[in-house]
């Protein structure tokens, strides 16, 4: 497409009209490129964009940079996650590797403010990587007048920018529960969670999927009686190999979480300075009223496109509220593009990330290639679950013919050593070819481990080829080998 080819314009950005000192304050940019949005998608876009030569600006409505993920995404979980897991294996462990450490306690404020810290660090580290790339910043809610022209509405007024392509990166929200307020107290999204001036008593987590069980591992690390309600007969959110998701449960009720499984949320309300939450048997029947101090209800996120202004320029969602892409990354309107949570596809950081490099790249006319079935996903419990590709369920489905190689973390030197033996490796190939179709890992480091099987599966690797791949020794990753020994040869030698 010709836009694609344009020479860039001048080389500073043009500002027109300031008037400071009168609230209407306006000014014009120019740019190649308008990312609205700040999440990993729109910021590592805008910074991709930038070293590429395009002339970037970056448009933010919040007053902190880097979305959900490091405002109330991956960053603070995994920031409560790791101390709340340091606290009870100093608790609950330390005393078996003779350990001595006497009236182990945590002090929640200040577990809260080293989360808030690691938050500050990031988001500020993205303002820091903007002003080294020369990314424009402009804040304040980002609307598409035209295919070429962003307005941009914050506390200086109303700004405009020229745009010769807009990247749509405005990520998602979470999905509201019919008839229920969310305080943010007592009933609470995992916004609230992450935000808590103190440990539940009794907690009840309505959604058992990834964010719902690393959450409620927290609050159940830090003494709270947990409880996940989960509509489906199991854990772990959707692409999760069925195996491993018992594997999960077993392990996770095994540390005092509890779980409430194929049962229907009717209602949630506030009573008696608690809150009770109605449900039944999903099957129907058996209907019961749960209580609890907290609930945090999470049943997934939906795309974000409040006040963008899709309408004016004739971008219509689709049926889940995405912005409809081609493969690549252009909506149906030329010059405009969308990536990240906002369209199709697992909603997750990396892949955002992933999706908003590719997307730039192909501005400027280079190869566009995005392989949706190399996307690990990791759920950061203890211990963790990562996986990347098909699962079995997935393998039966389409028919395919697969193999299946095995190998547990109870034989493997490292875990054992550290005694972190809970968990498995299993790795499906196709049963001709020897080609890995996909790896799943519950055990020790597996959201590190996992990314050796993406690359692995990025490549097209057969098992053999990770088998035969000199791997450090003691390792978890030696597991991961020997799960694809067991595949490629059907034999391991550790077990
Ligand atoms: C509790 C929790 C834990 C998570 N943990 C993980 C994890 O461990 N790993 C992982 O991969 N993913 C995780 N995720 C998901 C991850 O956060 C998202 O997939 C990711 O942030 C999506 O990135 P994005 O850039 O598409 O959008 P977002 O991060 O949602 O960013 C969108 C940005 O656009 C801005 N914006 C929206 N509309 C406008 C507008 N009109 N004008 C200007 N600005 C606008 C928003 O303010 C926001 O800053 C987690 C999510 C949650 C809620």
């Amino acid at each position: 497409m010709g836009y694609r080819f344009l020479k860039l314009a001048s080389s500073s950005f043009k500002t027109g009209s300031v008037r400071i000192g009168i609230r209407h304050y306006s000014s014009t940019h120019d740019a190649d490129l308008v990312v609205i949005g700040s999440g990993p998608g729109g910021y590592v876009a805008a910074i991709k964009a930038a070293q590429l030569g395009l002339k970037t600006v970056s448009v933010e409505k919040d007053p902190s940079l880097g979305g959900t993920c490091l405002n109330v995404g991956c960053i603070p979980s995994k920031a409560l996650l790791h101390n709340s897991h340091l606290y009870h294996q100093a608790k609950h462990d330390f005393k078996n590797r003779g350990i001595e450490v006497s009236n182990v306690s945590y002090d929640f404020k200040a577990m809260m403010a080293y989360k808030e810290k690691a938050v500050k660090g990031l988001t500020g580290g993205i303002a820091m990587l903007f002003q080294k790339n020369k990314v424009q910043l402009v804040r304040g809610v980002g609307t598409i007048v035209a295919p070429n022209k962003v307005e941009v509405n914050g506390e200086k007024g109303t700004e405009t920018i020229n745009t010769k392509n807009i990247l749509i990166a405005t990520g998602s929200e979470v999905t509201p529960f019919p008839g229920v307020t969310f305080d943010e107290k007592q009933i609470i999204t995992s916004t609230g969670a992450l935000s808590l001036t103190e440990v539940p008593k009794k907690m009840l987590v309505i959604g058992a999927g990834v964010i719902g069980l690393e959450l409620g591992s927290v609050y159940q690390r830090l003494g709270a009686d947990v409880t996940a309600i989960e509509f489906l007969d199991s854990i772990g959110g959707i692409g999760i190999d069925a195996e491993v998701s018992k594997s999960l449960q077993k392990i996770l009720a095994k540390q005092g979480m509890k779980f409430k499984l194929g049962t229907k949320v009717l209602g949630v309300r506030k009573e008696g300075g608690g809150v009770k939450v109605d449900v039944e048997a999903a099957k129907g029947g058996n209907k019961e009223v749960m209580d609890c101090d907290v609930v945090l209800i999470s049943i997934g996120r939906r795309p974000y496109t409040k006040g963008l202004g899709l309408e004016k320029v004739g971008i219509a969602l689709d049926d889940r509220g995405r912005v409809p892409v081609n493969n690549h990354f252009q909506t149906t309107v030329p010059g405009i593009y969308a990536i990240g949570d906002v369209i199709h596809g697992p909603m997750l950081a990396h892949k955002a990330e992933d999706e908003g490099i590719v997307c730039v790249e192909g501005i400027k006319g280079m190869p566009v290639h995005f392989n949706y079935d190399a996307i690990p996903s990791v759920i950061y419990t203890h211990p963790e679950v990562g996986w990347v590709g098909k699962t079995e369920e997935d393998l039966k489905k389409e028919g395919k013919a697969y193999k299946v190689g095995k190998f547990p973390f109870l034989a493997n030197s490292r875990a054992k050593t550290n005694d972190e033996t809970d968990g498995f490796v299993k790795v499906l190939a196709d049963k001709a070819t020897d080609v890995i179709l996909g790896t799943h890992i519950i055990g020790p480091g597996a959201g590190e481990l996992i990314n050796e099987a993406v690359l692995a599966q990025e490549y097209g690797a057969a098992a053999e080829d990770v088998a035969r791949v000199c791997h450090a020794h003691p390792t978890c990753a030696e597991a991961l080998r020997e799960a694809n020994l067991a595949a490629y040869i059907g034999k391991p030698i550790n077990f």
